[in-house]
């Protein structure tokens, strides 16, 4: 049985301000102020500037919720100007980091090979205890669906992560399909659509290691919201979210967490 896992991309909103109150809210909101373990995982991205803030503030409430980075360097170190890398992440409390999220391949030019040069730092900084989970976004545009493309498409982004990288690296990842269709248009997969996909990307992975497909959580991404969360999370291979503009609103990101629970 895979727990689930409910990650919020706040992508580039957000404050000190906000970032306190927000995860104090919903501290209360999900754990009602006792720290008590949820039965399933949380996690935050926050723009970098607010990982280590939002880092000490769980951990001053005790809290099960983590945090993450939305992006990371493919160089472990070196003269890279305003670059960040896996173990700085690490370094300032991160537990996971996006990688290849749609809006980075898209606006900022990052191929599959890019995005398997990051899985990869990733993966070789996961030495020990020092653990960052890379959380492989993948997905779909509208006219690559249409071209009944899609398949091949998230082939491409995942095969070319476990060339570089090894099945095995995919032991300790996460997975997130986000349809590029559905991602802040409001338009959602269909459960159905979504578990076709998931199936698909596990199956694929189970060409590799049936252990390592059986294993992994495999997320859906795309205009996830209290309205449609239970469903999704229902299917068999979807493992949980990543939830952009929804998570932005305390009330409605621990609405979705909870019907993860
Ligand atoms: C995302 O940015 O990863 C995302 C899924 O956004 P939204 O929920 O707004 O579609």
């Amino acid at each position: 049985m895979r727990r689930k896992l409910i990650a919020a991309n706040w992508k580039m909103y957000g404050s000190q301000l906000m970032t306190d109150e927000f995860l104090q809210d919903l501290a209360d909101h999900l754990e009602g102020g006792t720290g008590e373990p949820l039965s399933y995982d949380v996690l935050i991205c926050p723009p970098a500037l607010y990982v280590a803030q939002a880092v000490a503030k769980l951990d001053s409430e005790e809290s099960a919720i983590m945090v993450g980075g939305q992006n990371m360097s493919e160089h472990a170190e070196g003269a890279y100007t305003a670059e960040l890398s896996a173990a700085m992440l690490a370094d300032c409390g991160a537990r996971y980091v996006l990688i290849g999220h749609s809006e980075r391949r898209a606006l900022y030019g990052e191929s599959n090979e890019l995005v398997a040069q990051k899985f990869k730092a990733c993966a070789s900084f996961n030495t020990g205890d020092a653990a960052l989970t890379p959380v492989l976004c993948v997905g779909e545009t509208i006219e690559q669906r249409r071209a009944g493309e899609t398949e091949a498409v998230i082939a491409d982004q995942i095969n070319l992560v476990i060339e570089q990288t090894g099945i095995d690296a995919f032991s300790q990842a996460v997975i997130a399909y986000e349809p590029v269709w559905a991602i802040g248009t409001g338009e959602t997969a269909s459960p159905d659509q979504a578990q076709e996909i998931h199936a698909l990307i596990r199956k694929l992975l189970s060409t590799h290691s049936v252990a390592v497909a059986e294993k992994i959580r495999i997320l859906y991404g795309g205009s996830v919201k209290p309205e449609n969360a239970k469903e999704l999370f229902a299917q068999t291979d979807i493992d949980g979210g990543l939830v952009g503009g929804a998570s932005l609103k305390v009330e409605s990101f621990a609405a979705i967490c909870k019907a993860a629970g």
